[in-house]
């Protein structure tokens, strides 16, 4: 039986509908969280990712505002400029849109962002709290995958999960995020011996490698729900005939591919739809989650910074 495809998009939009309805709640006590991004220099990629974030603040009614330094910029410039957000009340969160220019220390400038206001849960702060599981702010990507796994009823105690890649965005808190929820987890790099052997005890395998579908069916026990956090863009027709060859997916990435010359595709290989229990996505799974929890996580700031005692999200 093929596997059930988990619709992240769908996911994002409840859970974007629900921080709208809190931030309605939050306007009756005359708070509007606030978002500050900054985004420096002119990085194609950056600029797109920024326009989704500052729309999706639009649509939940969070307040946001954009800074854009120079690609010239120093470390010392946009230190200045986070000491003064950090000053800001009207701002809960910080959003500092990485690649930086090489010129700057990035580790610097996100060690600056006041870890009640970094929406990104990247500071050694919120790292911290995560391990030792107080209430903080969590990466966005890997509470993404919580929320997939949550609303999908895929149960996550006592199961063997297995994280491919170790990476400070993804791998590893994703991998503390299935160990607090009392999984058996496996954290896997580019030097694990046998990685297919070990992927195949997964019940859940979170693939996050960046490797256009790396993950074939040989990694996959029969029945395991599996993550495909990768975001990798094929423009090589053989790459494009290795993936997607006798794929019931195959016209329609097709027709897309002749189109715009490339496809999204993710570090799991098609294939796996045949063996995996359940399988998000690429694109439309891991992908929209990340900007719905950024949102959910202004909004949590917002209300951490007030004393707030913040639910969990959770599906109606
Ligand atoms: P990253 O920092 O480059 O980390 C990649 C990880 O994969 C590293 O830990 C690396 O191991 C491991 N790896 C690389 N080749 C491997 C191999 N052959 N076998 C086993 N492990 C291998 O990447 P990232 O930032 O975590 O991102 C991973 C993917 O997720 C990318 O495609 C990225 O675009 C995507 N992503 C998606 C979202 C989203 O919103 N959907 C968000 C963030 C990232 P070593 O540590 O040993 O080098």
């Amino acid at each position: 039986m093929p596997a059930t495809i988990l619709d992240g998009t769908k996911i994002a939009n409840d859970i974007r509908s629900e921080v709208a309805a809190e931030v309605k709640t939050l306007a009756g006590d005359g708070i509007r969280p606030g978002l500050a991004v900054v985004l420096v220099g002119h990085n194609p990629a950056s600029e797109i990712y920024v326009r989704g974030k500052r729309k999706a603040c639009e649509q939940t009614g969070i307040y946001s505002e954009q800074h854009t330094p120079a690609e010239s910029a120093t470390t010392a410039e946009l230190l200045e400029l986070i000491e003064q957000l950090n000053r800001r009340d009207d701002i809960d969160g910080i959003l500092v849109q990485l690649p930086l220019p090489s010129q700057v220390d990035s580790k610097k400038v996100l060690l600056a962002v006041d870890p009640a206001k970094d929406v990104d849960g990247f500071h050694p702060v919120n790292v911290g709290f995560l391990s030792t599981q107080r209430p903080g702010l969590v990466p966005c990507t890997p509470a993404g995958i919580m929320e997939i796994l949550k609303r999908s009823r895929i149960a996550v105690a006592g199961q063997n999960a297995v994280a491919v890649g170790r990476s400070d965005i993804v791998g590893k808190p994703a991998a503390m995020l299935l160990l607090n929820a009392n999984a058996t987890v496996t954290v896997c790099h580019s030097k694990t011996q046998d990685l297919p052997g070990v992927c195949r005890r997964a019940d859940i395998l979170v693939a996050a490698i960046g490797r256009a579908g790396m993950i074939t069916r040989e990694f996959v026990k029969a029945g395991a729900s599996v993550i495909d956090v990768g975001m990798n863009k094929v423009t090589d027709a053989a790459e494009f005939q290795r993936l997607f060859r006798g794929s019931p997916d195959a016209t329609r990435r097709e027709e897309t591919f002749r189109t715009k010359g490339s496809v999204l595709v993710g570090d799991v290989h098609p294939e796996v739809a045949k063996v995996a229990g359940a399988l998000t996505p690429v694109p439309g799974g891991v992908g929209p989650l990340t900007i719905a929890m950024l949102m959910y996580n202004t909004v949590k700031a917002a209300k951490m910074r007030r004393g707030s005692r913040v639910p969990e999200l959770s599906p109606k």
